[in-house]
């Protein structure tokens, strides 16, 4: 049951149609690793047994788009601690329910979407992403279906680039992981190709030497 779509929320986000979880299932399907999750509507979080600690509990609902300034993220949480993190969202916020998922290790946070440019058409957008997005403001722009070697060339031009290669002592991180995401987004066939006219971004996508992981999700149609 991760993901699993229910009817009542299809749809309930009037700004994008889709929430986080359904886009992460697209994602899935497309071959894009996203967390192991559940959607939970009510006060019973057994769903998530099956789930890995650490947890994250996310709170989706209408207008709920930036979620962190909201407070509608918790990260680090066990089992014993769902109930009560969800209690007390609830309070503050209008909550259609709540994505809870696994906790991908710390790494490399980037950004990866898709945007429909009037003149060009669909480009596809890469960079250091997560929180320090709008300051280092570090992206790389190409037109859809990128290659390959479009991929290693959007990811040599960042600014930060040395940090995927294992700057002030990080570790490497797995490159082709990142290059096949960005492949399965742009590249001939690629997401860009199938999701009509809208917009997407993947922020944070987190890459580390063992892989990349897409922890948030948004779609924006036309
Ligand atoms: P928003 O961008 O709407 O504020 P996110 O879903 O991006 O919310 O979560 C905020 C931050 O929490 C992310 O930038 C990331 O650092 C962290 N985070 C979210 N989900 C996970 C996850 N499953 N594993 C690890 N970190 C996560
Ligand atoms: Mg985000």
């Amino acid at each position: 049951n991760e993901h699993a779509r229910s009817p009542e929320h299809a749809g309930a986000d009037e700004r994008s149609g889709l929430y986080e979880h359904d886009v992460k299932a697209l994602l899935r399907e497309a071959g894009v690793p996203v967390p192991r999750g559940v959607v939970v509507d009510g006060t019973d979080f057994s769903a998530a047994d099956a789930l890995t600690e650490p947890l994250v509990l996310k709170a989706f609902g209408p207008g709920l788009v930036h979620k962190s300034d909201a407070g509608a993220v918790v990260l680090g949480l066990r089992h014993a601690d769902l109930a009560t993190a969800a209690a007390e969202m609830r309070s503050r916020l209008r909550v259609a329910g709540f994505l809870v998922e696994e906790q991908a290790e710390a790494g490399v946070e980037l950004i990866v979407g898709l945007v429909r440019d009037p003149g060009f058409g669909p480009v596809l957008l890469a960079g250091l992403g997560g929180v320090w997005t709008e300051v280092l403001r570090d992206t790389a722009l190409r037109l859809c279906p990128i290659s390959e070697s479009d991929a290693r060339v959007m990811l040599g031009s960042l600014r930060g680039a040395a940090l995927l290669h294992g700057a002030r002592g990080g570790p490497a991180v797995d490159v082709d992981a990142v290059v096949k995401l960005l492949m399965t987004v742009g590249g001939p066939g690629g997401l860009w190709e199938r999701l009509e006219l809208g917009e997407f971004e993947l922020n944070p996508v987190i890459a580390t030497p063992s892989g990349v992981t897409a922890v948030d999700a948004r779609y924006l149609p036309a």
